[in-house]
């Protein structure tokens, strides 16, 4: 299948590493011209120049933490600097702390909600009205499974992640008769290098190893594995796509069956 956006312009936020990368060099083999972004500028750099190498595409590395204010516009201005315009959105953000409600004060709430809803939307304020002018658009939010089935202890992500949920589903009524669509991605549990170092970390705490902990976590995924990256960019390169122009206010799980509702 032709996806259609060859010479696109895409942002793909938080992307020196995991998902948002994969998600980047997946455009880039459709032939999407990429704006790439991450706090790190040292490791953004040599992320640039591996998608380059791998995919041929051209790539703008923008350094920039996201939940800092005038991040969000100032990574959108250096794309359309760039390239003249944004086409696609991805967003994307690390993860919030763990924790369970009485570990986290207001403060912790506030960081949160910076990181993963407010840099959503400030992204969003930054490419839509280019998007509405040219009556074509794709914005894509990477949430998570925890938006239809909670996870334990993760308290911060569970609520944000619903909040981008019902601004994302509000907003593609809105600009849908602009030929923009939005939607969400619902990572389950993908092999990244967060989710390594969350089973080093979690292994250390239980006098496990990093092996048995993912065993642990496979052992509730029908599939019986984690998922890849790459099984994850597949359907993001899909939901941003030329085919996908009828597809608007969903939220789709790539989790190997872990959500266990019918819908
Ligand atoms: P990761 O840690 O491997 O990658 C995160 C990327 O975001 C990195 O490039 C990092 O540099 C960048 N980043 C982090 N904070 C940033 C900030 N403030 N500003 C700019 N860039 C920033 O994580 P991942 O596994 O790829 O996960 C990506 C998102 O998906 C996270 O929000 C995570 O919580 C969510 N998620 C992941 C999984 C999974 O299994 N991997 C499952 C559900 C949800």
């Amino acid at each position: 299948m032709d996806l259609g956006i060859a010479d696109r312009v895409a942002l793909v936020a938080a992307s020196s590493r995991g998902l948002g990368r994969a998600v980047a060099t997946e455009l880039g083999n459709e032939g999407a011209r990429l704006v790439i972004c991450a706090r790190d500028q040292s490791a953004l750099q040599t992320t640039q120049q591996a998608i380059e190498g791998e995919t041929g595409a051209e790539v703008v590395a923008v350094p920039a933490d996201l939940s800092e204010d005038g991040a969000s516009d100032h990574v959108v201005q250096a794309g359309i600097d760039a390239f003249g315009q944004i086409d696609i959105l991805v967003t994307n953000a690390g993860g919030p702390p763990a924790g369970l409600f009485e570990q986290h004060d207001l403060d912790a709430w506030d960081a949160a909600i910076r990181l993963n809803l407010r840099s959503a939307i400030a992204l969003t304020q930054g490419v839509l009205p280019g998007m509405k002018e040219r009556h074509w658009g794709r914005i894509l939010n990477i949430t998570s499974i925890a938006v239809k089935q909670p996870v334990d202890n993760l308290i911060l992500s569970n609520s944000v992640r619903a909040a981008v949920t019902g601004f994302a589903r509000t907003l593609a009524n809105e600009v849908a008769a602009f030929g923009v669509t939005v939607n969400n991605l619902m990572p389950g549990y993908t092999r990244t290098q967060r989710v390594e170092e969350l089973a080093e970390r979690s292994a250390e705490q239980q006098g496990k190893t990093p092996d048995e902990i993912i065993g642990t976590w496979e052992s509730q995924i029908p599939m019986g594995r984690l998922g890849s990256p790459e099984e994850f960019a597949a359907v993001a390169a899909f939901l941003v796509s030329d085919r996908a122009s009828y597809v608007t206010g969903t939220s789709t799980q790539v989790d190997g069956g872990w959500i266990r509702s019918l819908l």
